[in-house]
């Protein structure tokens, strides 16, 4: 049996009349880019704004992109540091670099893999402006932590959100809980657009008003540029799609959560760790992610058995050839160091069947 790691296809062909009158109304209407009052962009950032519980939501590019635009919002840049933790994609210490600022790595929790809060107070310099916990895998933060030490030193909290949509911590969302969030949605994540996408989310009217003005050339309103700013905009056929999918995002995430329960249960614990769920969180689960000391052999195995894995991420962010000026080793970050040797990410969607997952298990209890 061949199982891939995300199966794109089959979630269009379950929706795809609706999917396909959405590209086709943005084409009839020629709406194709965002920025100047396109009523498909507007309507996705209404619709994610009522999901989210917020008062504003920007649109912009991609993930990546949202995170930059929030960063120099909040003017940080050249002299300032912000806390991210060792784990996650290069997008959240790359906007921080990007802006002029330095990422100040945080070694990861062993149990969860994210930031290690009770690290963050002694990491606070007098030239902390602010703090970024990343939601990985789908699984959140505890933001009651987070938001407590932000308090206490004055520091904004942005939190990259490109991983759990719809995750939440006690009985928030993520993404309600910092000054602001950003998210992705690159058609991988548990809410993708078909192509490059992403959002900023902020109750702040004055930071909201800055990231939209930066996402669209300065402009505050067409040919009055207050400033130099940037062309991040989301095209008319992404929202329009997304305005379709956020319809299905809890369900999906419903699904994950019973693919990660089957795992859970099914999976030979003596083979292989589980992830762990953390009490007061609703888990997105973006990704499944297990650990072995025999990870490489695993995936080899899977693979000669049909099954798609992978790996987020093969090396933690300090260790990056993009870092090495930092000079950090191994002693600096050891949980993430030895972790990102361990975890191996299976295959999840929210599609995939009961027969999928038990060939998947047996396989991996066989090993
Ligand atoms: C995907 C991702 C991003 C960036 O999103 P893009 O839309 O690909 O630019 C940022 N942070 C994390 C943790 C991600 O997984």
């Amino acid at each position: 049996m061949k199982i891939p790691f995300v199966d794109l296809k089959l979630q269009y062909q379950n929706y795809k009349s609706e999917i396909d009158k959405a590209i086709a109304d943005v084409i009839t209407d020629t709406a194709f880019v965002g920025g100047s009052g396109n009523k498909y962009v507007v309507n996705f950032e209404s619709q994610f704004a009522n999901y989210l519980g917020v008062k504003h939501v920007i649109s912009v590019a991609n993930g990546t992109d949202s995170l930059e635009i929030l960063l120099e919002a909040y003017d940080i840049g050249t002299g300032d540091e912000v806390i991210v933790p060792a784990l996650s994609w290069i997008s959240s210490s790359e906007s921080i670099g990007r802006c002029g600022a330095k990422p100040v790595f945080i070694d990861v929790s062993d149990d969860s893999l994210l930031i290690d809060i009770s690290l963050i107070e002694k990491a606070i310099t007098s030239t902390t402006k602010a703090i970024m916990p990343v939601h990985l895998y789908g699984n959140a933060v505890n933001m009651e932590e987070v938001m407590r030490i932000a308090n206490k030193y004055n520091l904004k909290v942005i939190e990259d959100c490109a991983q759990s949509h719809g995750a939440r911590f006690k009985d928030k969302l993520t993404g309600t809980y910092g000054h602001a969030a950003s998210f992705s949605f690159y058609p991988g994540k548990n809410l993708g657009a078909y192509g490059d996408a992403g959002a900023i989310a902020t109750n702040d009217d004055i930071i909201a008003a800055k990231c939209r003005m930066i996402a669209n050339h300065g402009q505050k309103k067409k040919h009055d540029h207050i400033m130099e700013g940037r062309n991040s905009r989301m095209d008319g056929i992404h929202a329009s799609i997304l305005s379709v999918k956020l319809n299905y995002l809890d369900s999906w995430n419903l699904a994950r959560n019973r693919v990660a329960d089957y795992y859970a249960n099914k999976l030979d614990t003596t083979k292989v760790m589980l992830p762990v769920k953390s009490n007061n969180v609703y888990h997105a689960f973006h990704l499944y992610v297990i650990r072995t000391d025999k990870r490489d052999l695993l995936k080899e195995y899977l693979s000669s058995h049909g099954i798609e894995s992978a790996i987020h991420y093969p090396t933690a962010l300090p260790f990056l050839a993009a870092y090495k000026h930092l000079q950090y080793n191994p002693e600096h970050f050891p949980i993430a160091f030895r972790e990102t040797n361990r975890i191996l990410s299976l295959p999840m969607y929210p599609e995939l069947s009961h027969t999928q997952l038990e060939y998947i298990t047996n396989i991996i209890n066989n090993f």
